[in-house]
């Protein structure tokens, strides 16, 4: 078994992430290379770093929007391929909404797309919806 990379930064372990994800985030996408080398990121919330690569990193604000898992305000997407934001979940929520397929509807999305290379973790948006949409209306 490989060892888990730590983040250089803040030395908490990270999660591997697909390049495409990393391209699509990094303002300065040319300097994502195309050469096969693994990206992980760091989803540790207080941490600057984003993504890593070796020795390089890819900071907060060397991204194009936030990005859910460091930034926890209203105006954080949540689903990258359509757009919406936490906000959007709380007043969907608030306007009645009983499960994520009602949100959707409610906001007018339909439910499919291209989250996997949209989102920020490159994989599908619906796990940190579900997990956003049972936090808000949870208890
Ligand atoms: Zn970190």
């Amino acid at each position: 078994m490989k060892p888990t990379q730590i983040c250089p930064t803040c030395g908490q372990p990270t999660l591997k992430v697909k390049e495409e994800a990393v391209k699509n985030q990094a303002i300065e996408s040319k300097n994502v290379s195309s050469k096969k080398v693994k990206w992980q990121v760091c989803v540790s919330e207080s941490c600057e770093t984003v993504y890593i690569q070796n020795d390089k990193q890819i900071k907060r604000n060397e991204l194009r929007q936030p990005v859910f898992f460091k930034d926890k305000t209203d105006n954080t997407l949540i689903c990258y391929c359509y757009k919406i934001t936490k906000g959007e979940i709380k007043l969907a929520i608030e306007n009645g909404c009983k499960s994520v397929g009602e949100v959707y509807k409610y906001l007018n999305k339909t439910k499919s797309g291209s989250c996997s290379t949209n989102n920020p973790l490159g994989k599908s948006c619906s796990g940190v919806f579900k997990y956003t949409f049972h936090q808000i209306n949870g208890k």
